[in-house]
């Protein structure tokens, strides 16, 4: 969760929410200001919004010889501009290298959004 703050006095903690979609309506209980918040997610690496959903197989090690077997998939959320892996996560990192002629080969539909509910 992305501390809120705020931006008329900094109070982070006296903050009421309410969701509405895609936002979050804030009032301010120290000095009454409201304002909305953007629940858009954004890459940690590069402040980009332009994250793609990827489905990631979560394998199990089945120790020495053995298949590993998928336990689960996730959506983990690629940065489109950097090539970030998992570009929420507090320490992403841009892809290494030359990342736009690498993400055109990857055949990821970038439009295909998740909602974000
Ligand atoms: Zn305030
Ligand atoms: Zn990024």
């Amino acid at each position: 969760m992305i501390e809120i703050t705020c931006p008329a006095c900094g109070e982070h903690e006296d903050l009421r929410g309410e969701r509405r979609d895609g936002e979050v309506a804030v009032v301010c209980g120290a000095c009454g200001a409201s304002f909305v918040r953007d629940l858009t997610p954004r890459c940690t690496a590069c402040g980009s919004e332009d994250l793609v959903p990827v489905p990631t197989n979560l394998l199990e090690d089945a120790g020495r010889g053995e298949q590993r077997a998928p336990t689960g998939i996730v959506d983990r959320l690629l940065c489109w501009e950097c090539g970030a892996t998992d570009a929420t996560a507090s320490d992403a990192t841009a892809a290494q290298g030359d990342w736009r002629a690498r993400r055109a080969d990857l055949g990821l539909d970038r439009h295909r959004r998740s909602s974000w509910d």
